[in-house]
């Protein structure tokens, strides 16, 4: 039987064609880009190509705007970095309770060292931002804003363009996270208030290791690394070639085939999502009435325990995921389903199934086939679950709670 992988908010297939279009620059086009013979100009032709990929991707108006970076986490640091030391009169980072690690664990450490003064902005019940809060805690002191363009664990989508727009009333940078973004929703930097913006090829069907950030032209950059010329000065380091070639190769077929795949990976997501909440009781949609990535749904089954569940799925060759591929194994509930307040009986049971244009209506199938079984043989088995569930159905005489379901 074929695996099932639901995972790919934590990483994707490489495909095949970007595959094929990295193999001959570990081969016959091995040069290094700086190189003045042919065997660098060849390379770097490559490189341009790959930039204007990513260009055009993005909507960004000059290729120059694209710096290319060993990945998201690169790309996240490197931009507020930048933004603190370009602006030492402003000491002061806004960013939002939901951020991925590579954003939340640079600010504390910032906070902590550097003394650097860090206002995390809440979120909803629904994982949507408090836009009342962000705007008042932006100030004469705030260097950058950063708030990411979608969740990697629910897909909220945040209004990033507006929160730009309130970071420059402010006088400060503003930055977003967009490496969910990116490949699955239509981005435009033409005109954009967005004045660094991160990517990661291998949530797009990229390899991993690699990525961009965006600085929009007139931005005031400073570069992480430092050494050689490579990238106008801005990421120092002999450019991974074949990487660069692989994640303009995906850029060129997100952008080809953005909407077709938006709606037919959408449609697979919400089969799964109306499936599941028809067929078992007792689950919902973490974050579902916002707007949301198409291909993610974060369902929390009320009692039950993540880990039991992705084991069972596990067994019959489904992969998905409990939250962040970081946080799991360490059986801390997600920080993001925490500060949205999800109950205490659901926060331990969420599941993220994440899918990709590799996802088939036969994956859905098969998710939906096994998901009633396993679900409620994991609820027979949990005292919490007959606890709650099981005196309520009992004095309520309420046929929704069957829990001998083979
Ligand atoms: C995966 C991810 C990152 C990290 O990107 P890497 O390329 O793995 O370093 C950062 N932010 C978000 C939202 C992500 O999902």
């Amino acid at each position: 039987m074929r695996a099932i992988y639901l995972d790919n908010n934590a990483t994707t297939r490489t495909d095949p064609e970007v595959v094929a279009a990295m193999l001959p620059f570990f081969t016959e086009q091995f040069g290094n880009a700086s190189s003045t013979h042919t065997f660098g100009s060849e390379v770097a032709g490559a490189v341009r190509e790959a930039r204007r990929h990513v260009q055009n991707l993005l909507g960004a108006a000059h290729d120059h705007e694209v710096i290319f970076t060993s990945g998201g986490t690169e790309s996240d640091n490197a931009a507020l970095l930048s933004a603190l030391e370009n602006q030492p009169e402003r000491n002061q980072i806004v960013t939002m309770a939901v951020e991925h690690p590579a954003v939340l664990s640079l600010v504390a450490y910032l906070r902590q060292s550097r003394g650097i003064e860090v206002t995390t902005v809440g979120v909803n019940e629904n994982g949507e931002l408090d836009i009342e809060a962000y705007r008042a805690a932006l100030g004469p002191r705030t260097a950058v804003a950063s708030v990411m363009w979608a969740n990697n664990e629910t897909g909220t989508i945040y209004p990033v363009e507006l929160l730009a727009g309130y970071a420059h009333e402010a006088g400060a940078l503003f930055h977003t996270d967009a490496v969910q973004a990116v490949g699955k929703i239509p981005i435009d930097l033409s005109s954009s208030a967005i004045d660094m913006l991160s990517l990661s090829g291998h949530k797009l069907h990229a390899p991993k290791g690699i990525g961009a950030l965006y600085v929009r032209k007139g931005v005031k950059f400073k570069p992480l690394l430092r050494g050689g010329r490579q990238e106008r000065g801005r990421r120092a380091g002999t450019e991974n070639i074949p990487a660069i070639v692989g994640l303009g190769k995906a850029a060129e077929i997100a952008a080809v085939r953005i909407e077709e795949e938006q709606t037919k990976v959408r449609a697979l997501r919400d089969r799964l999502e109306q499936g599941v909440l028809q067929q078992i009781g007792n689950c919902s949609v973490v974050g579902g009435n916002a707007e949301r990535l198409p291909n993610t749904s974060n369902i929390a089954f009320d009692c039950l325990d993540s880990e039991a569940i992705l084991h069972k799925l596990e067994q019959v060759g489904i992969a998905a995921s409990s939250g962040s591929a970081c946080a799991s194994g360490s059986m801390e509930p997600s920080h993001v389903l925490r500060a949205m307040n999800v109950p205490a009986t659901a926060l331990q049971g969420a599941i993220r199934f994440s899918l990709s244009r590799d996802n088939t209506p036969e994956d859905i199938g098969r998710v939906l086939d096994v998901m009633p079984g396993i679900i409620s043989k994991l609820q027979s088995m949990s005292p919490l679950w007959r606890d709650r569930h099981e005196t309520k159905a009992a004095t309520s005489g309420d046929g929704e709670y069957v829990f001998a379901r083979s």
